[in-house]
């Protein structure tokens, strides 16, 4: 077992050391006001992240997953229609939880490596004259693949449909890593969850509302309990949760922002493109693709890279757990086995994205790729060198 920081995981992330000691807390009185003055700071941190005004933000003890099941309970009754894009296990998943929960889902089947088409989402929508699609889902950034969508795109598709469905974003591995923008975007639920870009344990569901989704709460009916947001709400208002919070969790949400936010959005963004521009250049100088077919969705979080046909890329996860400790990502779904995934988000610099290029060097030269040591590293090197200095201010 090897507990060798940092992981090339796209989730779980590297938790700071600021980061975890706030998470470590004696415990308080959860219905006092004291829980109110880490709750409060906490929802109105993830609001700035998410660059809204008007966003309320609710913090559910549960994980991303639980963050997709409270938009679609909260706003949605069974049979309703939604629009979705599938190009990869994570957009997968979210079709699979919608259609067991009773809704009519509407799927545009997307090659995987691409990203979702406002095109054809703009044609579905325009052919909706009776506007039934109730709400349009969208996977900012496919784990699975590393292929970053264009929300933006989708809104200005929805609006020149003229069609009133809400917009709900997954944003689960590219909130407070790459930019998103709630209100410029028109979103009206983003969901993420704390271990990726936030650097915290797994254990939060993180969700924004726009008051159009609020509003629909009113006449969804799909049912729910634990995740509902008015019971949220009215816990809120007394400091408190319908349930008891996970108090250290959120104490560790409320420094992360901070952090976040002390580094500035924009560098955290630069720093994220930075790095990840890194391991591509690496990508290239080993003569390998990523998964992602073209530069305008590469993503900046994490780097799905595809091994020769015939070869086992899992191999190459397995290998570097095993004889260097370290963990990189797994093909998941229709590409499991063709690619391995480099995570670069959260807490990381330059020099230890360098670690995670150069063991992916020596893994892929152990299995026999045709890998020169050092190639990967070298390009990697030379395109942080011209780097400037940002990577010093991040609290690792
Ligand atoms: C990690 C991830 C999820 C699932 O989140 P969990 O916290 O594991 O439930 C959903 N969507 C995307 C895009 C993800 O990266």
């Amino acid at each position: 077992m090897s507990f060798q920081n940092p992981v090339f995981i796209p989730g779980p992330t590297n938790i700071p050391e600021a980061v975890r000691k706030a998470c470590d807390m004696p415990t308080i009185d959860h219905r006092s006001p004291l829980f109110g003055q880490i709750l409060h700071p906490a929802r109105d941190g993830v609001k700035q992240v998410l660059k809204s005004a008007v966003a309320k933000v609710f913090i559910f003890p549960s994980t991303g997953t639980g963050g997709w099941e409270t938009t679609i309970t909260n706003t949605l009754s069974p049979g309703d229609k939604v629009l979705v894009a599938r190009n990869g296990m994570f957009s997968h998943r979210w079709i699979d939880m919608c259609q067991r929960h009773g809704l009519d889902v509407q799927i545009v089947e997307t090659k995987w490596g691409e990203g979702i088409s406002a095109a054809r989402y703009g044609e579905v929508l325009a052919a909706d004259k009776g506007h039934t699609i109730r709400a349009v889902l969208a996977t900012h950034n496919e784990t699975a693949t590393g292929v970053l969508s264009d929300i933006g795109a989708i809104r200005q598709a929805m609006d020149g449909a003229g069609h009133p469905a809400l917009l709900f974003v997954d944003g689960v591995s590219s909130i407070a890593s790459v930019d998103f923008r709630f209100d410029d975007w028109g979103v009206d639920v983003a969901v993420t969850g704390s271990q990726k870009g936030f650097m915290l344990p797994a254990g939060l569901a993180i969700v924004g509302f726009s008051p159009k989704a609020m509003e629909a709460t009113a006449t969804a009916t799909l049912p729910r309990t634990f995740f509902d947001v008015n019971d949220m709400g009215a816990g809120y208002a007394n400091n408190a949760f319908p349930y008891t919070p996970p108090v250290g969790l959120i104490n560790g949400l409320k420094m992360t922002c901070d952090m976040l936010l002390g580094e500035g959005l924009d560098n955290v963004f630069a720093r994220h493109h930075r790095i990840a521009e890194g391991v591509r250049r690496a990508v290239h100088a080993w003569g390998l693709d990523l998964c992602a077919t073209s530069p305008d969705v590469y993503s900046d979080t994490v780097s799905a890279i595809v091994t020769p046909a015939g070869f086992n890329a899992t191999d190459i996860v397995t290998h570097a757990a095993n004889k260097y400790g370290v963990a990189f990502g797994v093909g998941l779904g229709d590409v499991a086995g063709k690619l391995f995934r480099i995570g670069h988000l959260g807490s990381l610099t330059d020099v230890m994205a360098l670690s995670g290029i150069a063991t992916a060097e020596m893994c892929m030269a152990d299995l026999g790729l045709n890998i020169e040591l050092g190639a990967g590293v070298g390009a990697a090197q030379e395109y942080y060198r011209g780097g400037d200095g940002l990577t010093q201010k991040v609290a690792a």
